[in-house]
């Protein structure tokens, strides 16, 4: 899909942007008790045409630099949009009208006619026509095209909707076929720190397999796909080029493209976090986890570098791990060692698994037998003196297992009884290691 970026300084209202554009297209996720989902990162629909969309507004963690390296908060917020920039097919360039042109949207919109992006600017705050000719005059010098828009009051909002439909379609980047798709095969991310050992455990997946195409990807310049058969099946490593890239960085900060991840994760089947057993899990491997875990990606965490540890310490390690992503416990995790292939054998067969477990449908006979037996081995408990009823139970046509349940009330549902329901359905379904959606729809 192509990727498209708010950018703009702080404040200006690309967060309230991103959720109206996104509104439509997630009513699936509303219902969800005691989950705030602050996405940076959805796919919208618009007409005939998807895109996904990127909020910079919400990468910005001030914390996360540590002291000593630590660039003041402008730096920070433009290392955000550079990387937003650098990663995006299309740039909406968001300005405040009520502030007036600032020097920071001007060097904010250096930046992005630099890139040579498509690009257009909305104006945002601008609460109804009236206030439109003066409010928009000073941004005419800017030379970019640009529409007055109110992202909280909605004014002009449906026909920026209609702009963004068609600058979209402007980009021209043509949807992955079926075709595409069954050449692929099935698709993998490789993520993790530089020197992780990601192109390592690549050469080792890969071995002396047939290698299919190492192409150039369509839609991105920089990205490489490797297409290769094992064992009479097809698999594809996304962007090999982003490996290496980022591997021959020396980068102290080892920085790694939140947006390119998550593009690339987007893009395949299962995602290989790699980690470095004698670092650990780092600052940036607990932010991959956090955004995976976030938008229930299918992905497995790859402890590698095993044969620089004792055997004695291994089961003492992989607990390490397990207790990072206690939140998680379903997803998979394998130790390797690239270098003496140790391990590399389990990777394919657990992406199999994964993808498997994703594509399951189950009927809705199936699955409401299964929540009879849930809910007569464990009801919910009730809370304001009223019991959460559960009517019945659908499986939603989503590419990760996505189960709604229509009760009286969702509210009343506690989140220890939708992890319960999780567990007992993974469990009853044969769900294991694939993400899962509980999603709930009241019908008062
Ligand atoms: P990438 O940046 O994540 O792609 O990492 P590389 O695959 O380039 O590996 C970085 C360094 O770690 C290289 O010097 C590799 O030889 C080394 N390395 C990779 N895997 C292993 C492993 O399992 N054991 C050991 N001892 N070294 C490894």
């Amino acid at each position: 899909l192509p990727i498209v970026a708010l950018v703009g300084r702080p404040n200006v209202g690309k967060s309230t942007l991103f959720n109206r554009f996104l509104r439509k297209s997630r009513a699936i996720t509303h219902d969800m008790p005691g989950v705030t989902r602050d996405r940076i990162y959805g796919e919208c629909v618009m007409g005939d045409v998807r895109f996904d969309l990127v909020d910079t507004g919400g990468m910005v963690l001030e914390s996360e630099a540590t002291p000593e390296l630590s660039k003041d908060f402008e730096d920070e917020i433009f290392e955000q949009a550079r990387e937003a920039i650098e990663e995006a097919d299309g740039i909406i360039f968001v300005v405040d009208g009520k502030e007036g042109l600032t020097p920071l949207d001007r060097q904010a919109a250096e930046y992005v006619r630099k890139s040579g992006k498509p690009v257009f600017m909305l104006i945002n705050k601008v609460d109804g026509s009236e206030f439109a000719p003066q409010m928009t005059a000073e941004f005419h010098e800017m030379g970019i095209e640009q529409m007055p828009v109110s992202a909280a009051h909605g004014y002009n909002l449906h026909e920026v909707r209609d702009y963004v439909r068609r600058f979209v379609l402007d980009l021209g980047i043509p949807e992955e076929t079926e075709e595409d798709r069954v050449e692929a095969g099935l698709k993998l991310t490789m993520l993790g720190r530089p020197n992780a050992g990601k192109s390592s455990i690549i050469n080792a997946v890969i071995g002396r397999d047939r290698l299919i195409v190492s192409d150039v990807a369509g839609t991105t310049r920089d990205s490489i796909d490797v297409t290769f058969e094992k064992k009479g099946k097809r698999y594809t490593f996304v962007d090999t080029a982003g490996v290496r890239k980022r591997a021959n960085i020396q980068d102290h900060l080892e920085k790694i493209s939140v947006i390119r991840a998550l593009k690339n994760s987007k893009r395949s089947d299962v995602t290989v976090l790699t980690i470095d057993i004698t670092l650990g899990v780092g600052r940036q491997d607990k932010r991959l986890i956090e955004f995976l875990a976030k938008e229930k990606t299918p992905f497995i965490v790859v402890v590698n570098k095993c044969d620089l540890i004792p055997k004695s310490e291994t089961n003492k390690a992989l607990e390490a791990f397990r207790r990072e992503l206690r939140v998680i416990p379903h997803v998979p995790v394998v130790m390797t060692s690239a270098q003496k292939g140790v391990g590399i054998g389990k990777l394919l067969p657990l992406a199999e698994t994964l993808r498997r477990e994703c594509e399951i449908r189950i009927g809705t006979g199936a699955l409401n037998r299964a929540l009879a037996a849930v809910l007569e081995k464990l009801q919910p408990p009730v809370v304001k003196r009223r019991r959460p009823k559960f009517y019945y139970v659908t499986q939603a046509d989503e590419p990760i297992p996505t189960f709604v349940f229509f009760c009286n009330d969702h509210t009343l549902v506690k989140q220890s009884y939708v992890r319960y329901l999780e567990n007992q359905f993974r469990k009853l379904l044969g769900i294991s290691a694939a993400p899962v959606n509980i999603v709930f729809r009241s019908s008062h």
